[in-house]
């Protein structure tokens, strides 16, 4: 099977936290083009439409203008490296398999904001992860980069790793900065947002994984050559996590705007035991539902927003004919419940309810007041806590209330 224009996983870079490695692979090219011209560093980001991978795809150059023009005499840099959604394990790979492309990338962002401190904020759960990060930030410690980058900055770089809470709700940009404190990672309400305010009121540039891995590969070769990676109007590459009823479930590296036709049916091997495609649950459990009506969507930031829902991570988890929708949601909604952090009420309380109702519909043991509360919670919910975990949950429910209703016994679909 062909894999088109792989950059961050192509095998060339797979050297583990091997510092030597990565350079003689033409790792540090990046770096010393932005050490040559560090004033154009985030034109270039902005020029290549680099988005944020982390889920929200807003263009990761307005984060570094935001943080480089705040004023602020320790400035951070945070690689979130949290990943703990179902469906999602690309940040993993990337930690694992290339720790020093991610490492690279974070030291150019570092100087287009004119950092003071870089911290790569791992899941301890991801064990391998981990340990290559402090393997490959060691290595980066001890070589001269460190000390251009100072020269370059007019003042020291320091570099670190930090084993993050291990809790899903710690990935969500207000917690990381809280849990950086040294405090639970509870959530706030924004703004002010981390790039004006951040991690001791200091102005924070905090990115995913993937986002700071392409950054290396765009200040090498160039904006016009990531954009030309991707398909139409979208630029670079993608990491999907294709996972569910396909036949060849993993993770793959394709042109940004790669059709789902395309990487379920051709890259995915197309569905288990030749069932019919029904659903997808598009950028990891908290969306809209796709379905076969949307095949032909381009997976890119914009393309998937037009059909109403999200790219997000990049996961796409497919569900085929005869699986139950309900299952899948209520599995989801029970994660969430488990994963809130409990400090708004209406999330701590509104979340296991929606679950317990879930529980009863897909066992069959509901009423019809139980699908009355189901509606009714999906109504009173949406924007009553401080992050977004409470709306993303809510969106999944009445996604597939609305889109299968046949499934809750509902006799027309439930409000979008
Ligand atoms: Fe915590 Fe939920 Fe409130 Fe977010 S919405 S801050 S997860 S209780």
């Amino acid at each position: 099977m062909e894999k088109l224009n792989q950059v961050l996983l192509n095998p060339a870079l797979q050297v583990g936290p091997d510092l030597a490695a990565w350079l003689q692979a033409g790792g540090g090219l990046g770096l010393q083009a932005a050490l040559n011209a560090p004033t154009t560093i985030i034109r270039q980001i902005a020029d290549a439409d680099l988005r944020g991978m982390g889920g929200a795809g807003f263009p990761a150059w307005r984060k570094w203008e935001a943080t480089a023009n705040a004023v602020g005499d320790n400035k951070y840099v945070v690689c979130n490296g949290n990943e703990d959604e179902p469906g999602t394990f690309k940040d993993r790979t990337l930690l694992s398999a290339s720790p020093h492309q991610v490492v690279e990338g974070a030291l150019i962002a570092a100087l287009a904001v004119r950092a003071a401190c870089v911290i790569f904020y791992i899941n301890p759960h991801q064990g391998q992860s981990l340990q290559h990060m402090r393997l490959a930030v060691s290595q980066w410690q001890d070589s001269p980069w460190l000390d251009k980058l100072a020269a370059a900055l007019g003042h020291p770089l320091a570099i670190k790793v930090v084993a993050s809470s291990g809790r899903y709700i710690g990935g969500e940009e207000t917690a990381v900065v809280a849990s950086l404190e040294a405090g639970f990672p509870f959530p706030r309400k924004k703004p002010p947002f981390p790039a004006e305010q951040g991690i001791n009121g200091q102005p924070t540039l905090i990115n995913n994984v993937e986002t700071l891995a392409n950054v290396s590969h765009i200040l090498r070769h160039g904006a016009a050559w990531y954009r030309a990676l991707g398909v139409g109007k979208a630029g670079g590459t993608k990491l999907y996590s294709l996972s569910g009823d396909v036949l060849r479930p993993g993770l793959y590296e394709l042109p940004m705007g790669t059709s789902l036709q395309e990487l379920v049916f051709h890259y995915g091997g197309g569905m288990l035991q030749g069932k019919a495609f029904k659903a997808v649950f598009t950028g990891g459990p908290s969306n809209t539902l796709l379905t076969a009506r949307d095949l032909d969507v381009a997976l890119d930031f914009d393309s998937v927003w037009l059909r109403h829902s999200r790219l997000g991570t990049g996961a796409m988890i497919v569900i085929s004919e005869g699986s139950s929708i309900i299952r899948k949601v209520a599995e989801y909604i029970d994660f969430f419940a488990k994963g809130s952090c409990g400090q708004c009420p209406s999330c701590k309380c509104g979340t296991f309810q929606l679950a317990r109702l879930l529980d009863r519909v897909d066992g069959g043991r509901h009423s019809h007041a139980d699908l009355d509360a189901l509606q009714h919670l999906c109504q009173i919910l949406p924007g009553s806590g401080r992050c977004g975990l409470i709306d993303g949950a809510v969106t999944v429910v009445k996604s597939s209330m609305h889109t299968f209703p046949q499934e809750y016994g509902l006799t027309a679909p439930a409000e979008a």
